[in-house]
């Protein structure tokens, strides 16, 4: 239509727009404040209160911190804003799984999805990359080209705008009980590569897990990676967090394939490092995950070869059946296989659930996430669903 084309070129110049303080640590927020001349010691107090407000109630409005200032509160908003940051698109799946179209500026944008009734209540899928260089085989978000990492505050942002459409934040008035939350558990298993952006999502690990604020205990956050193998002991020392390998293969000619990476850290350095993960026991497993590709990983032979490879280790095991994306160059295994290749596992002793898919209608299962920043501009999608669904 006519209208549509004549927009008032004012209209394309973007408001300016105040820095948003969502998603800072407390040390951030009180460097933040100082540029209000706030001297050190208020600038930490309010940084306590705003932290509290803005985490554990998620306040996304200064004029609601109702044990600041009056005066001080319209400085804040003034100067700055607890925006999250934009979400261009928002899908769910028939299975409850939802999925959100982050976009973080310059062009990047993520996906994060929540999983329900996984864990304790409900798991948290975040990305610590935009794309991801690690060009594993099967793997969607692998053929992406951008690629940048997120910041902290772009980590914990993901969780937030989570919270905000589960609608689960505790007011001052109506508490919220641990048993009432619907996202209980992270996971570092969205695009990118974690261990790439080691210095990041160590400081969202103690945004997130601060008791003060959203409180997601270490012990619930996992930490996926695909194998950066000097990273792995100072990942467990720097964050506590729970480790997941993204295993796939039992033997390096095969792995070197499908996981690139492991040319570099092939299997038995690999290894090495995960024996060196601080805190390991039975309360403190490390997870395997290994994507069942038919014909490629999936004999009764490397079931075999895996439990002998993860001797001596605390591990359970995830098989994901293969999710298939447009153009993969790899099939799902036969269920009869799946379930033969968990039941070696089993008889070994290790628990070995095979990962239901979730939300595979909307392409926000294991490795299909591909944020389209590249291919396609914003105002040539008006309708997503239909391009993925
Ligand atoms: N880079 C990190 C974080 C991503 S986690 C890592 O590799 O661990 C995403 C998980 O989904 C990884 O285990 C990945 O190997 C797996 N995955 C990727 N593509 C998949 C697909 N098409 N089907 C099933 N699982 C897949």
């Amino acid at each position: 239509m006519a209208s549509h084309t004549l927009i008032a070129p004012v209209l394309l110049v973007p408001a300016p727009t105040k820095p948003s303080l969502a998603g800072l640590s407390r040390a951030d927020l009180v460097q933040t404040l100082a540029q209000l001349g706030l001297g050190e010691k208020p600038a930490r107090m309010r940084a306590e209160q705003i932290f509290r407000w803005a985490y554990h109630y998620g306040q996304s409005d200064f004029s609601g911190m109702t044990n600041i200032a009056k005066v001080l509160r319209g400085e804040l908003a003034g100067a700055f804003s607890l925006a999250r940051p934009e979400i261009l698109a928002r899908q769910v799946s028939n299975d409850g799984t939802r999925k959100w179209l982050i976009r973080l500026g310059s062009g990047a944008e993520v996906e994060t999805v929540f999983i329900p009734d996984v864990a304790r209540s409900g798991a948290l899928c975040v990305s610590s990359q935009v794309g991801c260089t690690l060009t594993c085989k099967f793997c969607h978000t692998g053929t992406q080209k951008l690629v940048r990492n997120l910041s902290a505050a772009e980590i914990v942002a993901q969780v937030l705008i989570a919270r905000d459409d589960l609608e689960e934040w505790p007011t001052p008035e109506r508490p919220l009980n641990d048993g009432d939350r619907r996202l209980t558990n992270l996971v570092f298993m969205g695009m990118g590569e974690p261990l790439f952006n080691l210095d990041e999502v160590t400081k969202a690990i103690e945004i997130i897990s601060d008791g003060d604020g959203l409180a997601i205990s270490r012990r619930r956050i996992t930490v996926s990676t695909a194998g950066v193998a000097p990273l792995i002991p100072e990942l467990g020392a720097r964050t506590g967090a729970m480790l997941a390998i993204s295993l796939h293969a039992t033997n390096d000619a095969l792995r070197d394939v499908l996981v690139p990476l492991n040319k570099k850290y092939p299997l038995a350095a690999l290894f090495d490092s995960i024996r060196a993960y601080p805190g390991l026991g039975n309360s403190k497993r490390v997870t395997f995950e290994y994507v069942m590709l038919k014909g490629v990983n999936d004999s009764l032979a490397e079931a075999k070869a895996l439990v002998a490879l993860l001797a001596k280790i605390p591990a359970k095991i995830n098989l994901i059946p293969f999710n298939p994306w447009p153009g993969a160059p790899y099939e799902c295994s036969d269920w009869e296989g799946i379930e033969r290749f968990a039941a070696h596992l089993n008889k070994a002793g290790y628990s070995s659930p095979i990962r239901t898919p979730r939300g595979r209608d909307i392409l926000a299962a294991c490795g299909q996430l591909r944020s389209e920043s590249v291919k396609q501009r914003a105002s040539a999608r008006p309708d997503l669903s239909q391009d993925r669904g």
